[in-house]
């Protein structure tokens, strides 16, 4: 058994000093209010995997808004509080967030839908989780602090390295929990136990995933593949049969296992160009698992899945232009003259970096491919010199005509043939001139 000293110098190690000064705060709250008060879950678990997790969840063995509130009032944050989920959030001046919960039971009143909720105590609290290596808590307060709490045999399992349920009915309570027990497998490197597998399979047969809500299973499937190594989650997706709750048509054959390889290529590419540039990496491995789908089937996929619906007309839409731009790029390609950058530029101008990410991969074209990294690494983000201004400046009308200079002298500086601003000015005005 862990002792408390063992988990304190845990998190002496590991945590940031002022993320432990919280903790103890948080024990203090609870002293104060008599509320016995627990950080519980992933962030335990990461703790004691050494994995860094700054997702602080607490739970209070009674009234936690009465404590989020009394916290708050006292470190000088605010509350988001949910007054029928007896949750609160604290939100600390700099955005920090620690998320309240009161012991509660939840009831699954039909397999898939939400829960309803009910006071209970800290055990009936962690017996309603997914899996035992998310049942562990530390007791917060002041005498007792660092004292782990492992009701369910996590803390073996987090040693043996197992993703296991607390009981049977699990998957049929919530089927979401089989994408999770593979993207925790994957994640941690785990290994889902053997009657739980057995378990998923028959969750599987039995039709019990057919009742999940796409909105659910969409959050669940964008979390696996927003994971560091996707490809593994899939593997096992595809393993356990479920890449046909996307599209019954989806299979990992050798050909999509390529496709994916290549896609993760791609995004790793990408990613180390690029480190802090935002995009929805999850959606380049999403269109590359549905490029076998018709438009009609695609739109059906996202429909279902509950895709929000801007995002989803940007998928189709862009799916489809990106589709028949890059077929325009690899005629080009294949006609023997060279393709200026300039065509590369206003081709691909527009595409939004998922979509195009997802043809770099799909190409077969080498040089198609060439063309969009050029695009990535150069093309994009290069202006022209001179601006409207200067248009003004040397005579020219305000209107659309603007638009059509300045892609000219772009088209000019893509292709190397204007490299300063005189070189611009000099090719407004032979233009110019020739009008
Ligand atoms: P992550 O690092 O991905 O956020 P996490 O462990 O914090 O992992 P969350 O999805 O944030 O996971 O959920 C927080 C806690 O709530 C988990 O530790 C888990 O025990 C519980 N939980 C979440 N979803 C379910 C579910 N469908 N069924 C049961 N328990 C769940």
């Amino acid at each position: 058994q862990v002792k408390s000293r063992e988990v304190e110098a845990l998190m002496n190690k590991h945590l940031p000093k002022r993320t432990t000064a919280i903790l103890h705060d948080l024990g203090r709250t609870g002293d104060q209010l008599d509320l016995t008060v627990y950080a519980v879950g992933g962030f335990v678990r990461d703790l004691l995997l050494d994995i860094q997790n700054m997702d602080i969840d607490v739970t209070v063995d009674g009234d936690g808004i009465l404590f989020a509130e009394t916290f708050a009032a006292q470190f000088g944050c605010r509350v988001k509080s949910h007054q029928k989920f007896g949750t609160a959030v604290i939100v600390f001046p700099d955005g920090f967030k620690i998320d309240v919960a009161s012991t509660r039971l939840e009831y699954y009143v039909s397999p898939g839908a939400l829960p309803t909720v009910e006071r209970s105590s800290l055990k009936m609290d962690l017996y309603r989780r997914d899996f035992t290596v998310n049942t562990l808590a530390i007791a917060l307060n002041g005498e007792s602090f660092g004292r782990l709490i492992d009701y369910f045999g996590a803390y073996r399992d987090l040693q043996s390295r197992v993703i296991r349920v607390l009981h049977n009915l699990s998957f049929v309570e919530d089927p979401t929990r089989v994408f999770r027990a593979i993207r925790f497998e994957q994640r941690l490197n785990f290994k889902i136990a053997k009657h739980t597998e057995d378990l998923i399979k028959n969750a599987v047969k039995m039709e019990f995933l057919e009742k999940l809500g796409g909105r659910r299973l969409l959050s669940e499937l964008v979390q696996i593949l927003r994971e560091k190594e996707p490809l593994k989650g899939i593997g096992r997706m595809a393993s356990l049969g479920l890449l046909r709750f996307i599209h019954p048509s989806i299979e990992l054959t050798p050909a999509m296992q390529g496709a994916l390889d290549e896609t993760r290529y791609v995004v790793s590419w990408f990613d180390l160009l690029y480190l802090e540039r935002p995009y929805e990496r999850w959606s380049v491995y999403f269109l590359t698992l549905c490029e076998g789908l018709s438009e009609e089937q695609f739109l059906g996929t996202c429909t279902r899945l509950a895709v929000a619906e801007h995002y989803k007309e940007r998928l189709v839409e862009m799916r489809k232009e990106g589709e028949r731009l890059i077929a325009a790029l690899e005629r080009k390609v294949a006609g023997s003259e060279k393709v200026e950058n300039s065509e590369i530029y206003f081709t691909l101008r527009g595409l939004p970096v998922e979509v195009l990410l997802y043809h770099m991969a799909k190409s077969r074209s080498a040089e198609v491919k060439r063309c969009i990294s050029l695009y990535f690494t150069k093309l994009d983000g290069m202006h022209p010199q001179i601006r409207g201004e200067d248009l003004k400046e040397l005579g020219v009308a305000p209107g659309p005509l603007y638009r059509e200079l300045l892609d000219l002298v772009l088209s000019a500086r893509l292709n190397g043939k204007a490299a300063s601003r005189e070189d611009e000015i000099r090719l407004v005005r032979e233009v110019l001139g020739g009008v």
